[in-house]
């Protein structure tokens, strides 16, 4: 039975991880969760899965989740209460909890980075969904992993693919296992992008896009900053650099492919010019999965793919002048150390004022990239982690400052923030 901690657990991944738990009961079990604000949520989770330890972001919510908790305790049979803890600290301790096997990393953006060093330090197995972690510190990321021996799964749906290809090659030993180091026959990665929200949409109704149209994701369904993500491209693009530190490939050899029908989650190219690809209905479920068995495969009743069901499966080159981010992402990746981590956190802060309606759809990309050019004379290129940690800091700060400034043409006239 493997022994499972769930960071963020009452967000999208972190939900459908305990789905699976709860379907495989035999083979996993619980034994730390993290969480934001959800209280209701959380109570109900504890219920279900008994852990061992339970860390709440925000401290001040600990008193409310005890009562809550004492409350259900004597109103029926006496239940375990797990340790629970606040803040930074009490995040980290449950992420490297001393019993856990595997650490699912559902925390959306950087608030994501300490817990997951905290568990790669401790030797635990990771399940990365949370890509912000791995692009904003690659750097700092990769050699910690080397030194604890902690393994990065990934969830990512694109990632998982490609590992599962890799899986079938003769470097299986070598590359299946994440570590930034280059795979010697692995010729080029070919990620496959649904297209997000916007992709029927023409560059001049893109102008009326609004909040509740960028939160709707055709295929997927997920957390409000991923499905943002998915409707500017931006996704596509930190998994350009996702890619480039899980599987050690230059940039040169990792291509986007839209492909609306999100069957194919990806394909990766060798040597020889084969091309392997993995696919599945678009369901987060099975890339979860396979982290939590790999090596091994579990066998599960999940809707079965049928071609024939599907129909069509149709591809056509990204377009990089409606969705600038993509670009951006390559040249920002190629600029390497601290660069991606000021574009992902001017991307959080960017999509943290487009969901308060600040700022419109159309102008992400360009605060973004406003903050990246400003960085440029102060790049570092082996930044540690107090360098990420200042940078990122410094990024959001900078991207609202751009936004007040109101030097960049905007889309909608600006509002102070
Ligand atoms: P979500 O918004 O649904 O959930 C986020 C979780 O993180 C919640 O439990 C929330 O309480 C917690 N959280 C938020 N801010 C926090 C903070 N400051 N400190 C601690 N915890 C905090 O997000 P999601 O869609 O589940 O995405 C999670 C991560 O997985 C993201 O990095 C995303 O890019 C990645 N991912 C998600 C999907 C998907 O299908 N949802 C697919 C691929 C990758
Ligand atoms: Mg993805």
């Amino acid at each position: 039975m493997k022994a499972i901690s769930v960071l963020g657990s009452t967000g999208s991944i972190g939900t459908q991880t305990l789905q699976i738990i709860e379907e495989f009961p035999d083979q996993f079990r619980v034994v730390a969760l993290t969480a934001g604000k959800n209280l209701p949520l959380v109570v109900e989770q504890i219920q279900k899965h008994a852990p061992e330890v339970v860390a709440l972001a925000d401290e001040s919510l600990l008193p409310e989740l005890n009562e809550r908790l004492l409350a259900l305790s004597s109103e029926n049979q006496p239940k375990n209460i797990p340790q629970l803890l606040g803040g930074p600290d009490g995040l980290n301790a449950a992420a490297s909890w001393s019993t856990t096997d595997l650490v699912v990393t559902g925390i959306v953006g950087c608030a994501g980075l300490l817990p997951t060093l905290a568990a790669i330090r401790a030797g635990k197995d990771i399940a990365l969904a949370n890509k912000e972690t791995l692009i904003a510190a690659g750097p700092v990321v990769l050699p910690e992993l080397k030194k604890s021996g902690s393994r990065l799964l990934p969830a990512d749906s694109e990632h998982s693919a490609i590992f599962q290809c890799l899986q079938g090659t003769p470097w299986a030993e070598t590359a299946r296992l994440s570590t930034g180091v280059p795979t010697p026959g692995l010729r080029r990665i070919q990620l496959t992008a649904s297209g997000g929200a916007f992709r029927d949409w023409s560059t001049e109704e893109l102008k009326n896009a609004t909040v509740s149209d960028a939160t709707s994701h055709p295929n997927w369904s997920m957390g409000k900053k991923i499905t943002v993500d998915s409707a500017t491209l931006m996704n596509k693009g930190l998994e350009v650099i996702e890619a480039h530190y899980l599987f050690g490939i230059d940039y040169d050899q990792i291509e986007i492919v839209i492909h609306p029908q999100s069957i194919i989650h990806s394909m990766i190219e060798l040597a020889d010019s084969s091309v392997l690809a993995q696919l599945g209905w678009p369901d987060m479920k099975l890339p979860i999965l396979f982290c939590m068995s790999w090596p091994n495969r579990q066998e599960t009743p999940w809707r079965r793919l049928k071609l024939s069901e599907v129909g069509e499966l149709t591809f056509r080159a990204p377009d990089t002048a409606k969705y600038p981010c993509m670009s951006l992402a390559y040249s920002v990746g190629r600029a390497g150390g601290t660069m991606p981590a000021v574009m992902n956190a001017a991307n959080e802060e960017a999509v943290a004022q487009f969901l308060k309606e600040k700022i419109h759809f159309l102008d992400i990309p360009k605060f973004i990239e406003a903050v990246c050019e400003s960085h440029k004379p102060d790049l570092q290129n082996k930044p540690s982690l107090d360098d990420i940690i200042s940078i990122d800091n410094w990024a959001r700060i900078a991207l609202r400052e751009e936004i007040n400034r109101g030097t960049i043409k905007t889309a909608i006239p600006r509002m102070a923030v």
